[in-house]
């Protein structure tokens, strides 16, 4: 299969235009995919990488999906695109459909965080707040979009958002020279982001460019596990179910918070093809996780790819991530996106300044705290 990896040329992800259901007929003013892999050293016991997907032109690694998704969309000739999101997918659809010309409708919970809704609307695209859930955003988005010309984004229906997703995947093995890591970590809400991954590296497998699959470690946040719950850890003789638990999702995880996740027979099958494993942590070790990545290593996330710090360190606890192993942990998205709960985090300041640096948030500031939680 050499000659396939011979076509591989170019930045970002169509650089891999040969495994792609379609190759980009547009010039990409923005850069999408081609993120850096960053080397975090051994970190209590295994080898830690993380792909640094805050650096994509959105600040999120949606971006993949939305680039695919679009580029599908303008061949087929559509002009408006429609998509529900609670704040990245929507943020990313706005971002993407503002450098092709395109116009776009984003669909979002009342709960979605304002820096997000503001990053929506900074890109031009026209947002609906609907006085419900990402549920509810995600049928009136479907029903928006019943016109040939307006094409859909939501996650899970439209299938070219895996396909964009599975760049991920290949950059990361070709970041290790074709042989994959053991693990890679995917915070996980709809599932789309594990589908996505695990059909790249099986795409690989299949073609016989690398010569193993490495295994997916699912992590959700506790009151949005419908996938934790559904997943029969190992037990390969059990049919997958074909419908999710329904959940009531409370968390700082923001972008895994779903009751149903779209994308979740899929999800399991990923689990499964890739001898993988779920958990799900609650809000208090996520935020925890995230000022450590922070502040270890110089990597500030939104909790939802900090759930998946965590999820390494407890498996790390558990035995289940042994000693040694290469992990690759996915940063999904980027802290800038979601300080709220972060304004009063930072540590008491050295006595020799505590009479000129004011320890307590001002008023000013206090509408971060709490916010999409109306
Ligand atoms: C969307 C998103 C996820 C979860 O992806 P799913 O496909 O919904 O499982 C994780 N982290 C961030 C930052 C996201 O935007």
């Amino acid at each position: 299969m050499a000659d396939i990896v011979s076509t591989f040329r170019g930045r970002g992800m169509w650089r891999y235009r040969a495994l792609l259901p379609v190759e980009a007929r547009w010039g990409s003013r923005l850069v999408v995919g081609g993120t850096p892999m960053v080397d975090c050293g051994d970190d209590a016991g295994v080898y830690l990488w993380v792909k640094d997907e805050a650096r994509n032109p959105s600040g999120s690694l949606k971006d993949r999906a939305t680039e695919m998704v679009l580029a599908v969309a303008k061949r087929a000739g559509c002009t408006h695109t429609v998509g529900a999101s609670t704040g990245n997918a929507g943020a990313s659809l706005a971002c993407i459909a503002a450098a092709q010309g395109m116009s776009a409708t984003v669909v979002v919970p009342a709960s979605t965080p304002f820096v997000k809704l503001a990053q929506i609307r900074a890109y031009g695209a026209r947002v609906c707040e609907v006085d419900g859930t990402y549920d509810d955003a995600f049928e009136i988005a479907e029903r928006m979009a019943d016109d040939a010309s307006v094409c859909c984004r939501n996650t899970g229906v439209n299938p070219f958002t895996r396909e964009g997703k599975k760049t991920c995947a290949f950059e990361i093995a070709e970041a290790f020279d074709w042989c994959v890591p053991d693990w890679v970590i995917v915070p996980t809400g709809d599932g789309n982001i594990l589908s996505g991954i695990a059909a790249g590296f099986l795409d690989l497998y299949t073609l016989g460019i690398t010569s193993a699959v490495p295994r997916l470690l699912a992590a959700q946040a506790d009151s949005s596990n419908s996938i934790t719950r559904d997943w029969r850890d190992d037990d390969e003789a059990t049919a997958l179910p074909q419908s999710p638990t329904l959940v009531n999702p409370q968390t700082v995880a923001d972008s895994l918070s779903v009751s149903r996740p779209r994308d979740h027979f899929a999800a399991l099958h990923a689990l499964r093809a890739t001898r993988g494993a779920c958990v799900s942590l609650d809000d208090a070790s996520i935020l925890a996780a995230s000022q450590t990545l922070a502040q270890r290593f110089g990597l500030w996330f939104e909790p939802s790819t900090a759930a998946g710090y965590a999820a390494l360190r407890e498996c790390i606890a558990t035995g289940r991530i042994q000693p040694g192993a290469r992990v690759v942990l996915l940063g999904t998205g980027t802290g800038l996106k979601a300080p709220q709960r972060f304004d009063s985090v930072a540590p008491e300041p050295p006595p020799d300044y505590a009479n000129v640096v004011p320890s307590r948030v001002p008023e000013d500031r206090r509408h971060f705290r709490g916010e999409g939680q109306t």
